[in-house]
């Protein structure tokens, strides 16, 4: 069987659509992050005027109630904002090494599908053989490589998850 060591090919739109995408991920986190640490703030200050307005009139129960409701909408609104930023971070995008797609946590991605795989097999390469990446969209295994060279996959899979020697 005849094998290709080229499954990096990426043409030269893909590459500029990923990096467009990378700066627009990048700018929608900061403002998340800023809006959740802007609501973060307003939700303490809401809290200490709540408290204020508790000890100052016993009578404003009205206002005490409608910064409670202040209050949970701050809440709900810092969750949902903190959750998003979460997403954003995990959404980072994907990082070329030994010529597969890998995200942040070290999961190699298929170079077709984009989707992450697990399975190994054994592929020939030349007239050696080397454990291999196979996604269940191709028969066609996808090989790691460094320097030219096929790098073992389940080596290779440890090495990159981060932290990893
Ligand atoms: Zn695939």
């Amino acid at each position: 069987m005849a094998l290709t060591l080229s499954p990096t090919h990426v043409h030269a739109s893909e590459l500029v659509g990923e990096r467009g995408s990378a700066a627009i991920m990048k700018e929608r986190l900061s403002l998340a992050n800023d809006q959740y640490v802007a609501l973060e703030r307003k939700l303490t200050e809401s809290a200490a005027s709540e408290k204020d307005a508790q000890a100052q009139a016993q009578g404003s129960e009205l206002k005490a109630s409608n910064l409670e409701a202040e209050k949970l909408k701050l809440e709900l609104e810092v969750q949902r904002l903190a959750a998003e930023v979460e997403k954003l971070k995990n959404a980072e995008p994907l990082k070329l090494k030994y010529g597969v797609y890998c995200s942040a946590d070290g999961t190699p991605h298929c170079n077709k599908c984009k989707t992450p795989i697990t399975n190994f097999g054994w592929a020939t390469f030349f007239d050696g053989q080397v454990k291999a990446m196979y996604c269940n969209c191709s028969k066609t295994p996808l090989i790691l490589h460094e320097n030219g060279e096929p790098v073992d996959a389940p080596t290779a899979m440890r090495a990159m998850v981060p932290g990893a020697a």
